[in-house]
C-alpha cells in the first residue's frame, strides 16, 4: 500500500469513490453529486484531483451568474 493512499487525518485507507461537493455562496447553495474523489474509508474525508476541482470551480462560477437559491448538479453533466 503506497503512502499517498493513507489519510493524513486519521491514518485510514483512502479509496477511489464518489462524493458530494457542496459550497455555500451568499445567495444560495451549490451541490454537485457523484464527484469522483479519493475517500477515506475510516473518517470519510475526501480529496479531489486538480482536474476535478477545476470543473467544479467552473460550475460554481456558472451558478453564481444564475443566482439560484439551490443549484443541484451531477458531475457527469459538467464533463459531458
Ligand atoms: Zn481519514
Amino acid at each position: 500500500m503506497s503512502k499517498k493512499n493513507i489519510c493524513p487525518l486519521c491514518g485510514g485507507e483512502k479509496k477511489k469513490g464518489k462524493t458530494t461537493f457542496s459550497v455555500d455562496l451568499n445567495f444560495g447553495v451549490v451541490v454537485i453529486r457523484n464527484v469522483p474523489a479519493l475517500v477515506c474509508k475510516r473518517c470519510g474525508a475526501d480529496w479531489l484531483s486538480h482536474c476535478v476541482s477545476n470543473k467544479i470551480e467552473q460550475a460554481v462560477k456558472d451558478a453564481r451568474k444564475k443566482q439560484n437559491l439551490v443549484e443541484v448538479s451531477f458531475y457527469e453533466k459538467l464533463v459531458s
